[in-house]
């Protein structure tokens, strides 16, 4: 093939995914002259799964997205159909919003946005080799070629590729290659990623059929409207999504389950067709009526498309069984019994990397300026890709510029844990975020993602000054109500005892004060308007934030010590020439894979598996011996 030296960039971006969206915006946004490259621009930020964004620990990642000044929370605000606060019942670490998102209307958001940013340039193209030059003894990329030729030189490349690479498409006994919604698939970079001694794992996913909203009875099904008393996903929004839409709830049954067991020989994932491995938190229907065998049914959600669409997208069925044992499965469920299928149900395999071959800030430790985020590092999910092309993006047009890379400590964050997790500890399914991955759960609630994010959003140059004078106000007011709050003294009256009692919480007798009443359980800021008549005027997410401080201290407290003592740990750096196959002490197993991993500190060598706490022990004693002679050397000078 000829090839021809088109225009150069700071940074590519490969794939305009969401993962991609957001590492092409940050650097962009952060003054590098970028191109970000898609198969078919008319699938920028496609969702070729669930059409919505948030849910559990996944809503605290598009907030957290937001407070650093990533883009997909103000989409997800503007194109939102129906939102609710999942987990309401528990606590606020982790209640999660949850949108149904018009898909359409989110891609050409995306597109869009895309298009009218300054510093770059949205591109239809297959990129089918990165190129590579030496740099003292190391890797470093070059540029990027397409398949009709076009070089385009680069200091920096995200690959943000989804489930494209070498992506194949598995439904029965038929199986073919292709990327997710009929596109083409990504062979030719696949291959050259391998070539340049990239490991890649083989992982698998599924979603279910897309049927005919006018072919369902809807009578037959459960209602599942929207929620009013809530905050939007970004900080910026000034008010919630409208709810436009509604979803459904209906149940699989016996008939279901007797369909789906009779064709199991007839499903890839059962004859061992399918090589990739699937998420366990996301399993097919095949694998839940074969892994909970005992359960009698399985709950369904029918969730719309878009606004100007029939498709209805049936969640918590996804299969990859042969389309005529789709429908038959289907026509089973209440609701269900003369359903038309619109797009049926498969399962996709595809490569991805290694994460442990990447550095915390996602740049690959062998590769000088390779960066990799999304699905292409091993997770699962439109939030964790975005999570990751933010922080890919930053690091990229941080490395042009010669700047420090940016690492989230898990303490500070989802996006922080997420990534830690995957390059730390790498994953042999794909990962999904889930609050349970969390050390510091209270403190890493979606309600303070700006207080814990925002000012360090500021200082990497994505959040504006207008945005940030709006952010130190609202800090402005929590501290200042918080402090009212405990210099003022509540006395007892026949409202306010009404109203605590309607708390179902005690009457008080004498003076207390507003800040101990607003401790006690059920009891609301609301609740104490009645004894509180000279309160500011204050919005709702000011008031929230005051209750939960005020509501879990000693809990915040704690969790904040222990946040502490892990950065004390993780401030204590290895360094990088570290030859940890010549530690004395150190157990095999441990030397294997502090060489593997390469950890950049103390805390992050914890928590390698197979690096036990008597191995961290004899790496503490060998940097301290490491750092003593250092010193004494240099007193000898
Ligand atoms: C069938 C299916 C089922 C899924 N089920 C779930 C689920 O149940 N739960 C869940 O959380 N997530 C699920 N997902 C995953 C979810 O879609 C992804 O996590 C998310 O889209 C990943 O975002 P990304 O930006 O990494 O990649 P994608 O959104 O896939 O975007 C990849 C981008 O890369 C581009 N690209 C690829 N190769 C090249 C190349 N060589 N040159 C130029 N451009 C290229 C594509 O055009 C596209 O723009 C599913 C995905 C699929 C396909």
């Amino acid at each position: 093939m000829k090839t021809y030296i088109s225009e150069s960039y700071d940074v590519a971006v490969i794939g305009a995914g969401h993962a991609g969206i957001e590492a092409a915006l940050a650097s962009a946004r952060l003054g590098c002259k970028t191109i970000v490259f898609a198969m078919n621009l008319d699938t920028v930020g496609n969702m070729p799964c669930n059409p919505s964004i948030g849910g559990t620990a996944k809503g605290h990642l598009v907030r957290e997205i937001d407070a650093l000044g990533g883009e997909m929370g103000k989409a997800a605000d503007e194109c939102a159909m129906q939102i609710r606060m999942l987990n309401r019942g528990k606590g606020p670490a982790v209640y999660s919003l949850r949108a149904q998102i018009d898909r359409r209307r989110y891609s050409e958001r995306m597109k869009h946005t895309l298009e009218t940013a300054e510093n770059l340039d949205l591109k239809q193209a297959e990129i089918t080799e990165i190129r590579f030059r030496d740099e003292d003894g190391k890797k470093a990329v070059e540029a990027v070629v397409t398949r009709l030729g076009a070089v385009y030189p680069v200091k920096a490349v995200v690959v943000a590729t989804g489930t494209y690479l070498r992506g194949r498409v598995l439904i029965g006994e038929v199986n073919y290659p292709s990327g997710p919604d009929g596109l083409f698939p990504s062979v030719a970079l696949a291959d050259c990623l391998k070539d340049a001694g990239v490991s890649v794992v083989r992982f698998k996913t599924g979603t279910p059929a897309r049927v005919k909203r006018s072919s369902i009875d809807f009578s037959k099904c459960e209602l599942q409207e929207g929620e009013t008393d809530l905050c939007p996903f970004s900080f910026e929004s000034k008010k919630p999504p409208e709810n436009k839409a509604v979803c459904h709830l209906t149940y699989t049954n016996e008939k279901t389950k007797e369909v789906i067991m009779r064709n199991l020989d007839r499903s890839p994932l059962y004859t061992g067709v399918i090589e990739g491995v699937g998420p366990r938190y996301c399993p097919s229907i095949e694998d839940k009526v074969v892994r909970f065998a005992d359960k009698k049914r399985h709950q369904l959600f029918l969730e719309p498309m878009g606004e100007k669409t029939d498709e209805i997208y049936v969640q918590g069925i996804s299969s990859s069984l042969p389309e005529d044992v789709q429908l038959e499965l289907l026509r089973t469920i209440p609701g269900l019994e003369n359903v038309k299928i619109m797009r049926t149900a498969y399962a996709i395999e595809y490569d991805c990397v290694d994460p442990t071959e990447l550095a915390a800030s996602l740049e690959f430790k062998k590769i000088k300026g390779l960066f990799g985020a999304g699905q292409f590092n091993g997770s699962s999910g439109y939030e964790e890709a975005a999570a990751q092309g933010l922080m890919a993006g930053i690091n990229a047009a941080r490395g042009v510029k010669g700047l420090k890379a940016v690492v989230l400590p898990r303490s500070s964050s989802y996006i922080g844990t997420l990534i830690d997790d995957l390059v730390t500890k790498g994953t042999n399914e794909p990962y999904r975020m889930m609050t349970s991955r969390s050390e510091y759960r209270l403190i890493l609630r979606q309600d303070n993602a700006d207080l814990r994010l925002t000012p360090l959003g500021r200082e990497i140059g994505l959040i504006g000054e207008k945005r940030y004078r709006a952010f130190l106000l609202k800090q402005k007011k929590i501290k200042k109500e918080l402090e009212r709050l405990k210099n003022t003294t509540a006395r007892p009256s026949r409202e306010l005892n009404a109203a605590l009692e309607a708390a179902g919480s005690e009457k008080i007798t004498t003076g207390a004060r507003l800040s101990e009443l607003l401790k006690r359980p059920r009891v609301t800021y609301e609740t104490l308007s009645v004894a509180d008549p000279e309160r500011p005027k204050l919005r709702r997410d000011v008031t929230e934030e005051v209750e939960i401080l005020l509501k879990y201290d000693g809990y915040i407290r704690r969790e904040e010590r222990e946040a502490e003592g892990f950065l004390k740990e993780e401030a204590r750096l290895l360094p990088k020439d570290a030859d940890y196959l010549a530690i004395e002490g150190l157990r095999l197993e441990a030397r294997q894979k502090l060489d593997k991993i390469r950890p950049e500190s103390i805390g992050q060598a914890s928590r390698i598996s197979g690096v036990s706490p008597a191995d961290v022990a004899v790496l503490m004693i060998w940097l301290d011996r490491r750092g003593r002679e250092k010193r004494e050397k240099k007193d000898e000078k």
